[in-house]
């Protein structure tokens, strides 16, 4: 969770940084116009001086110096105004803007508390990601066999589960437990509305009630009742439907799952960028700086950020430009922009905006105002991404994206020399699951694999839906052997899930083949060997996991 005042010590410290570099900065803009030459047009002398002015302008406001930034954006405009003529300054204008520099000077000494106790309690929001939501259950059961399953069935999920066959036992556990999923039966030997009664007495002493889901073989009207008002999040009938169950529970938790968003920021005032990274590293995200714009295309394929924030001026390429090219990729045409600037024109915001940028903040910017800008472009544009690489079933990568992915990560591993393998997973007979039990409990069927691959594969791993009851899975990191190792817990563990439909209980199998990137050459050739393993394994009997050979070299195929 994000402690405010650790922010707010941070950003003091940035700031007081800010002022100690402050009367370098001003000897050095002094010494730029000192040093332009009285007789001629120096063009170049006067764009620098021009963009050190402009960076006071920007970044004052933001350190506590509003008054500089102020008189600083008075002396930019007048050196904008000199500088569109490209003669010799007249004595008139270098009179003014000598006053305006030893304005400056003045001014400089003016510092402002830029934080209260408002401040304080505002400046960060906590960002959502960063509440862990308890992956931790108590399961409250009298009968020891019913619960006993439900931990083995919860646990292939990736929940800790504890059980309790009384009451007491679980009030006692209650007087020391913070977070925790509660799944609780409605009646116990001695009550038969005892588990209500429990929550309802635990649910009292709580500020924020904790989520309980009630596991009852009672449905009539006023048990329901009851249960809704001791704060229930669902309630469910025996017997216990566990795919149902484990979406309430990943709803429940799945906050916690989010990566943290990833931001870049292109400015070349390196207390500022110093000072919006601390701003948003606080608020849960994972920043890089880039100083000097020419550097921006590297890092943007390495780093993918989520979001970026761009400076409008800079000295070697400016916001705009840089914002074409990174439109010209094609990875990136959709990714938002965000363009900083201190400018206040509204037909420069449009022409920004035309040119590919998402929205424009004009410095200097409030923390909690730069944190709730990014968090809502971020999320729109997650959300709307998610509709072009996600498959509607599962959540996963689908075809393309997981195709797409596997080109990445293949150049990636081998400029790395990092191991990597590709796994092709099918579900066994589903064809007959369908015929059996309906087309929908199908479904459920290729949800809960799905689930258990998201949950037990590392969050670098990439898993996509290749087809229907197929699934591609690119494992990072990991060679055959490791691969093969992953693979075949989750394969056991798949086949001992437990499925409910029509009153009959059934299980599924799936087969894996395994390829390998450093006996490959492309990710055609590693995903046909992926491929062709598969079809291996559905031949030895299904229900297995087989690595690819090493293709055989230097055969010639005659006709
Ligand atoms: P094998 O062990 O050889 O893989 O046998 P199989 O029955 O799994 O293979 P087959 O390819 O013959 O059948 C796959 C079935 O999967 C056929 C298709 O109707 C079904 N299927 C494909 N997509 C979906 C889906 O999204 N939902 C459901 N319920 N079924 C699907
Ligand atoms: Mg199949
Ligand atoms: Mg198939």
């Amino acid at each position: 969770m994000t402690n405010p005042n650790v922010l707010q010590a941070k950003l003091e410290r940035l700031c007081d940084v800010y002022a100690a570099q402050l009367p370098e900065k001003l000897k050095h803009i002094e010494q730029v116009w000192e040093q332009l030459p009285q007789n001629n047009w120096d063009k170049e002398g006067f764009q620098t001086l021009h963009r050190m002015v402009h960076s006071l302008t920007g970044s004052g406001k933001t350190f506590g110096f509003a008054l500089l930034s102020d008189v600083a954006r008075n002396l930019e405009e007048h050196l904008k105004q000199v500088a569109q003529t490209e003669t010799v300054l007249s004595e008139d204008q270098r009179q003014h803007i000598q006053k305006l520099m030893c304005e400056l000077r003045q001014v400089a000494i003016y510092r402002e508390a830029l934080f209260n106790d408002q401040a304080r309690s505002t400046a960060v929001a906590p960002p959502h990601h960063d509440a862990l939501s308890p992956r931790r259950i108590f399961v409250v059961e009298d009968e020891l066999e019913q619960a006993e399953e439900l931990k083995i069935q919860l646990g292939y999920f990736g929940y800790e589960v504890t059980v309790f066959n009384t009451l007491t036992d679980f009030r006692v556990a209650m007087q020391r437990t913070f977070d925790v999923i509660i799944l609780m039966d409605i009646s116990f030997p001695d009550h038969s509305l005892g588990g209500i009664e429990a929550i309802k007495e635990i649910q009292a002493g709580r500020d924020i009630p904790l989520p309980v889901i009630f596991i009852t073989v009672h449905d009539e009207f006023v048990v329901r009742l009851e249960a809704a008002r001791a704060g229930n999040i669902a309630y469910l009938s025996k017997p216990i439907n566990i795919n149902i169950l484990i979406d309430k529970l990943d709803n429940l938790t799945s906050t916690a799952s989010a990566a943290p968003y990833r931001v870049l920021i292109i400015d070349d005032s390196e207390s500022l960028t110093a000072y919006y990274a601390t701003v948003l590293e606080q608020a849960g995200m994972i920043v890089k700086v880039i100083n000097n714009p020419v550097d921006a295309m590297i890092q943007l394929l390495e780093f993918t950020p989520d979001l970026i924030l761009l400076d409008l001026y800079m000295p070697e390429c400016s916001g705009l430009e840089l914002a074409k090219v990174i439109r010209q990729l094609d990875s990136f045409v959709s990714i938002p922009i965000i363009f900083l600037s201190v400018e206040i024109d509204l037909d420069k915001q449009l022409v920004a905006m035309s040119l590919g940028g998402d929205d424009f903040l004009a410095k200097p910017i409030l923390p909690q105002h730069l944190i709730s800008s990014i968090t809502s472009r971020i999320q729109r544009s997650l959300v709307l991404r998610s509709f072009i690489v996600r498959d509607s079933l599962t959540g996963l990568l689908n075809h393309t994206a997981i195709k797409n992915e596997l080109n990445h990560e293949i150049i990636r591993s081998k400029r790395q020399e990092t191991p990597m393998a590709f796994a092709m997973i099918d579900i066994d007979h589903f064809k007959q699951v369908n015929d059996i039990y309906g087309h929908s409990v199908g479904d459920r069927v290729i949800k809960s694999l799905s689930r258990l691959l998201k949950q037990r594969l590392r969050r670098t791993d990439m898993v996509g839906r290749y087809g229907g009851e197929e699934f591609a899975v690119i494992l990072v990191n990991a060679d055959r052997a490791v691969a093969l190792q992953v693979l075949d817990i989750i394969r056991k563990d798949f086949s001992q899930l437990r499925y409910l439909a029509d009153g009959k209980e059934f299980t599924v199998t799936f087969s894996c083949g395994i390829a390998d990137i450093s006996q490959f050459r492309n990710a055609t050739q590693l995903a046909r060997a992926a491929d062709r393993a598969l079809y291996k394994a559905k031949h030895a009997g299904r229900n297995q996991v087989v690595v690819a050979d090493a293709p055989v070299t230097g055969m010639v195929l005659l006709k």
